[in-house]
């Protein structure tokens, strides 16, 4: 035999991660690196960036990757330096009084499910606005002490950092994130294995890793298929968030719903409402319809419970915005459950179609969340009601203003997005009450109360820290990636802080309309190079890798910011993170959004504005429409004046370009020779922390959803469950024999003729009578009179119910006596629908028929 000159086979690495072993006295840093709590607050910050400043910068502010690399002889002087030791102490003993308040077990507990969560740039779990609100509301379900969780994945890449190109063009980059220096920890079982659950995806099982985050009180479990229990066909599920084709999103969708419901069942957690934020996570209420139906419960019955307690968010103002499967690759995945459900294949898919019986439909993940959650709301006024009319197909015998589809407006977590300056003044001017008491207007008005010169100082404090951060930041990446160092240097130095500085910072996408402001290049290069009244903007922002549309606008705004009467003038700040958003949402004057009205559900990055004394100026689209009070902003006209979109747009620039002009460059501008400030400016800036910004905080809009979904539905949900689910069991019977019933049942007589020849002031009676078919008074009756041609989109004039007045066998008379009050000309007709005041609303059972 020959001795071949090299042989070997391929090593089978294992990973490990070496901890650094910190010194007893710092014990307490790795218990505070592994909870986001510093997230959010400022002296935690601080200190972990006084362990070693240049690490801290180094590490992007990761503390967990800071102790990693903490050097021996560091953790040495650390020890010995009694002043940081007294800070860490300090630190500590806050987060222990936070952490040791006991639970607050009255508010009603929730399991909260999302795609992605923004809680900081260190942990790369989120894309945008969804996932930073999604991050947002944990952040103050943990101030607020309820008892609530929270379930999403851990990517191995997350969403992509962006670069441009010499030209512009965007550079997306997948960076894989090393789990173990991320401030997060597995979870463990009683053995110290970590948890894995083992999801069943039609024949076989996808096993995911359980990770857990500490979000202060609460806890964040996220899953993750990228280990080697896995094909290299599922390792991918949870590889990018957004990213893959439509068989992967089913599959990271199964995972949400169905793994995500098996998470809190191997952790043994229950919870009273299940809330998806956003369609994606729908599926958690088919996988607790299989639970129901497991432990002996019918499909109708299970349906009870599931939609009693559950309740969806819809972030989305247009139908293709939503998730939807063709039937092969859903049947490919889904095909188990129609037998484990009790109901037929059609059944199954139909509860994701508009019209069950149309099989060209897909699967759509928003409707099948319509039909599995009791309460459905959208993320501001407008919003909901954009929402009512965009799920209006779904209930068909019912108007778009009738059905059930609400709101809560979104709002932002203040001590993640007020700048620690601010945080100051407000600690030292509002009242000790204030964080806990933070939605309350009347306390925000103490900023009446700080000097005007205060106010000033703290905004160009924050102006020069935003300054400074852009050309620590850039300089390098500019030089690296931008070639040209004469131009890319003087870019940075030309950066001018008494200019008026605005932002527009927001996704890439085109309704967004960045490119509003470039309609005139000559007027905007007027407004820029104003020698009095100097203005600058910076635009930052992703565009998702598929939008072809979205690069270019990029690409177009790189290319003017590079035109030499724009140099310095017009700046685009790559890699739009929380990090870079921190500093831009405190640190300019003016925020500025441009969205093709109704398309910005709700927008928030307007609202942390807020909280740093940064002025809107804002199209009347999202929360702005309920945001905006005058003399404390700028709003563009609500209604559209042209339906060509072109025209619509130049109207919207040459109004920005005219408000920029005349008031509020003047505004600005306007300043008091001995104080160096305008007064007036300040004015505004006082009136919109004291007006708005109050009505924007994350523990309003968490109070909402208390409010206006969560209580209202644990207590109904206490009900239908008590008595071996006795409740639930009698309304899915009752709605049983209606439905069953409801074909055959007619109408006996009728007199109608009073509907004939209305006239104002006089009394007209209808009666009619119906054969319930033997149903106990299980009928209500209506009278619904319609505007002749819709007016703003509402098409009922008026709605009269009928009165029970007689009962004789099986039927059942009713009359309606009415008075016309308007002269006009309406429809009218009658509509039939099953009445029983244990349901939540009309929709919960949403069987009309329309007679007479
Ligand atoms: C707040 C925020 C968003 C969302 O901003 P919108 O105004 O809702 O578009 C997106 N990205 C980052 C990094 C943010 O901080």
């Amino acid at each position: 035999m020959k001795i071949k000159s090299d042989y070997s086979n391929e090593p089978q690495w294992k990973e490990v991660n070496v901890k650094s072993t910190l010194p007893k006295e710092l014990a307490c840093l790795d218990e505070l690196a592994h909870n986001m709590w510093w997230a959010w607050n400022y002296e935690a910050r601080n200190m972990f960036k006084a362990l070693d400043e240049e690490l801290y910068e180094e590490v992007g502010h990761n503390p967990v990757l800071l102790l990693e690399r903490l050097s021996y002889d560091r953790k040495e002087a650390i020890v010995k330096d009694k002043k940081l030791m007294k800070q860490v102490n300090d630190v500590y003993k806050k987060f222990r009084a936070y952490m040791d308040v006991k639970p607050n077990k009255k508010r009603a507990s929730v399991a909260y499910f999302c795609m992605e969560f923004g809680l900081n740039q260190a942990l790369k779990i989120y894309s945008g606005g969804l996932g930073i609100l999604a991050g947002d509301y944990i952040k103050e379900a943990s101030d607020s002490n309820v008892d609530l969780c929270a379930v999403g994945f851990l990517y191995r890449c997350g969403y992509f950092t962006q670069s441009l190109s010499m030209d512009g063009q965007q550079i997306a980059k997948y960076d894989a994130q090393n789990f173990n220096s991320l401030p997060i920890e597995r979870e463990l079982d009683e053995n110290g294995n970590q948890v894995v659950v083992d999801v069943p995806y039609r024949n076989y099982q996808v096993h995911a890793l359980v990770w857990r985050v500490n979000v202060g009180r609460i806890k964040l479990y996220l899953l993750d298929t990228d280990n080697d229990m896995n094909s290299e066909f599922d390792r991918p599920i949870t590889h990018s968030l957004y990213g893959g084709d439509w068989e992967n999103r089913l599959k990271q969708e199964i995972l949400l719903g169905i793994g995500g419901i098996l998470t809190l069942q191997k952790l043994g957690i229950k919870k009273d409402i299940y809330h998806c934020n956003e369609g994606h996570a729908a599926l958690c209420n088919l996988q607790r319809l299989c639970d129901y139906i497991d432990g002996g419960l019918t499909f109708n019955q299970a349906m009870e419970l599931v939609r009693a307690s559950s309740l969806y968010t819809v972030h989305t103002p247009v139908p293709a915005g939503h998730d939807y499967f063709d039937e092969e690759l859903f049947g490919k995945y889904m095909g188990d459950y129609p037998a484990k459900l009790g109901i037929s294949w059609d059944e199954f898919i139909g509860m994701g179609r508009t019209n069950p019986d149309d099989h060209s439909e897909r699967f759509c993940m928003s409707t099948f969340a319509c039909n599995t959650c009791q309460d459905i709301n959208g993320v501001s006024k407008l919003h909901g009601w954009v929402s009512q009319q965009m799920f209006a197909p779904l209930w068909k015998g019912y108007f778009p203003e009738e059905n059930a589809v609400g709101y809560v407006t979104n709002g932002v977590h203040l001590p993640t997005w007020t700048a620690t300056e601010w945080r100051k003044v407000y600690d030292k001017y509002f009242d000790k009450s204030f964080m806990s008491d933070q939605s309350n207007e009347q306390l925000w008005h103490a900023i009446y109360n700080v000097p005007d010169a205060e106010i000033w100082e703290t905004r160009m404090a924050l102006k020069q820290k935003l300054i400074k951060y852009i050309r620590d930041k850039f300089t390098k990446q500019w030089l690296r990636n931008q070639g040209d160092p004469a131009k890319v240097v003087s870019i940075l130095e030309k950066i001018n802080p008494n200019a008026l500085m605005i932002g527009f910072c927001r996704r890439f996408a085109t309704y967004k309309r960045a490119h509003l402001l470039f309609t005139d290049l000559e007027r905007l290069e007027k407004i820029v190079n104003n020698p009095e009244r100097p203005v600058l903007f910076f635009f930052s922002g992703k565009a998702h890798p598929a939008d072809g549309a979205g690069q270019g606008l990029i690409k177009r705004i790189f290319e003017i910011s590079r035109m030499p009467q724009f140099l310095g003038k017009i700046i685009f700040l790559e890699d739009y993170d929380m990090q870079l958003a921190r500093r831009l949402v405190s640190g300019v004057d003016i925020w500025m959004n441009t969205p093709t009205r109704p398309l910005e559900a709700s927008g928030t990055s307007g609202e942390k504005a807020e909280m740093n004394g940064v002025v809107n100026l804002s199209v009347l689209d999202g929360w702005w429409v309920e945001g905006y009070r005058e003399g404390a902003g700028w709003a563009l006209p609500e209604k559209r004046t042209y339906q060509n979109q072109g025209y619509q747009d130049q109207l919207d620039a040459a109004t920005i370009y005219s408000l920029l002009e005349n008031e509020i460059a003047p505004l600005y501008f306007n300043k008091d020779k001995k104080k160096g400030y305008s007064e007036d400016w300040v004015k505004v800036v006082k009136n919109s922390i004291a007006t708005i910004a109050p009505h924007y905080t994350m523990k309003r809009q968490l109070d909402d959803y208390y409010d206006k979904y969560y209580e209202r539905e644990a207590l109904r949900s206490y009900e239908l469950q008590k008595d071996n689910d006795k409740l639930a069991k009698e309304i899915a019977a009752w709605k049983e024999s209606v439905a069953e019933r409801w074909d055959s049942i007619y109408v006996v007589s009728k007199n109608e003729d009073a509907l004939q020849d209305l006239s104002t002031g006089h009394k007209v009676k209808v009666s009619y009578t119906i054969d319930e078919q033997g149903l106990n008074n299980a009928i209500g009756l209506e009278l619904v009179f319609l505007n002749n041609a819709p007016i703003d989109d509402v098409n009922i004039h008026k709605v009269i119910p009928f009165k029970l007045v007689k009962t004789e066998g099986n039927n059942y008379t009713f009359e309606a006596t009415f008075e016309a009050s308007e002269a006009g000309a309406y429809k009218w007709a009658v509509r039939m629908f099953p009445k029983n005041d244990l349901l939540p609303h009309r929709q919960d059972f949403a069987y009309v028929k329309w007679i007479g």
